[in-house]
């Protein structure tokens, strides 16, 4: 813990850490000690990890990256924190975020951009990316990200970690701050399958605290990981698994760099005796529109009560209650926070209702049907994470469309409520990591970690 503290001090350039917590993290790796003295412990006793900064922890402030939380400090841990914590890992502080979980390169952070430690001139990903950048810069071997569309995979495969965000349920919700509260999802970002199955393990079950969370325990998925398939042999231990690919994650317009290296990792898994099967996600494109009402619209309804009454940032000077609320916000909230309030306000209002929210609500349906379908036809859908490697910071003029545009491969299976993983497939352009996206069927996180980990 020491010696991770004294790197992160070292590479503050990367701007993975808002909070760097040195005293508490030093107390907490003793504790660790004496228990580990005391008895047998798990296997994350005195694991230094950090947590993305939209976990509301106790011990530490909380911003969700933006300057509306200013001089926040939360009651209470946040579910998967207590959980972890409980587990024995030693937190070090809390990582650098998109604004409220808003992007997918974390040049929407408040406070400051964060560089990609395998390239400092590109972006991490987003909108995990402080998490993304503190594990590739090995400051932490393991951290928490949340992926509301795909904020875990998509900063992984920019960063070339691996990283799961399992089905919709399956990690309390309790304590992290809201973005859109029918898609968010906590998961694991490190450096293999076997340390994501660790944390996921600690990280999961059932909670009475949220009223999403599904009523199932926690599954030992290391164990799940190492279970061998029932057709598996001794040099093919994919044996029997189907992996579909979707026409549509392979379009022609998709970079050659990612295509290659995707491929490259697909030869790979079907060498380790997987079958690849030719299959369709006809909706695919149509997720970009349908994801960005109904995030935006569930957000505006989220960050409303962001207002300056009882907790965060105020306006020094204002007329009365409306003013207040209205200098707060303004003041409070980046751009592209604005800019998803007004949408989903807009989408929500009466006379848009029925034209957006109400045909992006039935086109969701849509899409989850569509992958019930493949899984008639295979146990695994793949592809590519993004359509690119991480681009240069900056690099997109502030152009919000052209993000949007670049997380069509994450955005289904969160609008379906699938798990979903970013594996290392390769390298392209530049030298910059390539992700593989591994998709699930409803709970089945451990034959997605049993597949990554059989490629790593
Ligand atoms: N890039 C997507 C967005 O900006 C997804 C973000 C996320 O998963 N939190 O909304």
């Amino acid at each position: 813990t020491a010696a991770l503290l004294a790197r992160a001090e070292a590479h503050a350039e990367l701007g993975a850490f808002l909070h760097l917590d040195r005293d508490s993290a030093l107390a907490a790796a003793l504790a660790a000690d004496a228990a580990r003295a005391a008895g047998p412990v798990g296997p994350l006793c005195g694991v230094p990890i950090a947590h993305k900064d939209i976990f509301v922890t106790a011990d530490m402030p909380t911003t969700a990256g933006s300057k509306m939380l200013a001089g926040y400090r939360s009651p209470f841990d946040a579910t998967v924190v207590a959980r972890l914590k409980a587990a024995g890992t030693v937190s070090l502080g809390k990582l650098n975020c998109d604004e409220f979980a808003m992007g997918s390169a974390n040049e929407n952070s408040a406070f400051q951009p964060v560089k990609n430690p395998w390239d400092t001139t590109r972006v991490p990903g987003g909108s995990s990316g402080g998490s993304a950048a503190a594990v590739a810069a090995r400051l932490i071997p393991a951290a928490t990200g949340t992926d509301t569309g795909g904020s875990i995979r998509q900063p992984a495969s920019f960063s070339g970690l691996t990283g799961i965000k399992p089905t919709y349920g399956v990690c309390s919700r309790y304590g992290m701050i809201a973005f859109a509260s029918s898609l968010d999802q906590a998961g694991p970002m490190a450096r293999s399958a076997e340390d994501c199955a660790l944390l996921l393990s600690a990280m999961a079950g059932f909670d009475e605290r949220d009223s999403t969370s599904a009523e199932r325990p926690a599954p030992d998925y290391l164990a799940l990981m190492n279970t061998p398939r029932a057709e598996a042999t001794a040099s093919q231990p994919l044996k029997g698994l189907r992996i579909g690919l979707p026409a549509e994650f392979f379009p022609a317009a998709l970079a050659a760099d990612v295509n290659g290296a995707v491929r490259a990792a697909l030869a790979q898994l079907e060498q380790l005796g997987a079958t690849l099967v030719d299959v369709s996600l006809p909706r695919t494109e149509l997720s970009i529109p349908v994801y960005y009402i109904i995030a935006p619209a569930e957000a505006s309804s989220n960050l409303s009560r962001f207002d300056g009454v009882k907790f965060g940032h105020r306006a020094a000077q204002y007329d009365d209650l409306l003013d207040m609320y209205r200098k707060t916000r303004a003041e409070g909230f980046g751009p592209e926070v604005k800019r998803r309030i007004m949408i989903g306000t807009y989408v929500l209002s009466h006379g848009y209702y029925d034209a957006y929210y109400l045909q992006a609500q039935k086109l969701r349906r849509m899409i989850a049907d569509d992958f019930q379908r493949c899984f008639t036809q295979c146990d695994v859908i793949a592809g590519p994470v993004a359509p690119t490697v991480a681009w240069h910071i900056g690099e997109q003029g502030g152009d919000p469309l052209q993000a949007y545009l670049a997380d069509i491969f994450t955005l289904p299976a969160s609008l379906a409520g699938l798990p979903g993983m970013s594996v290392p497939a390769g390298f392209g352009a530049g030298g910059m990591p390539v992700g593989l996206q591994l998709i699930g069927n409803y709970f089945q996180e451990g034959t997605l970690l049993h597949a990554a980990h059989a490629l790593q």
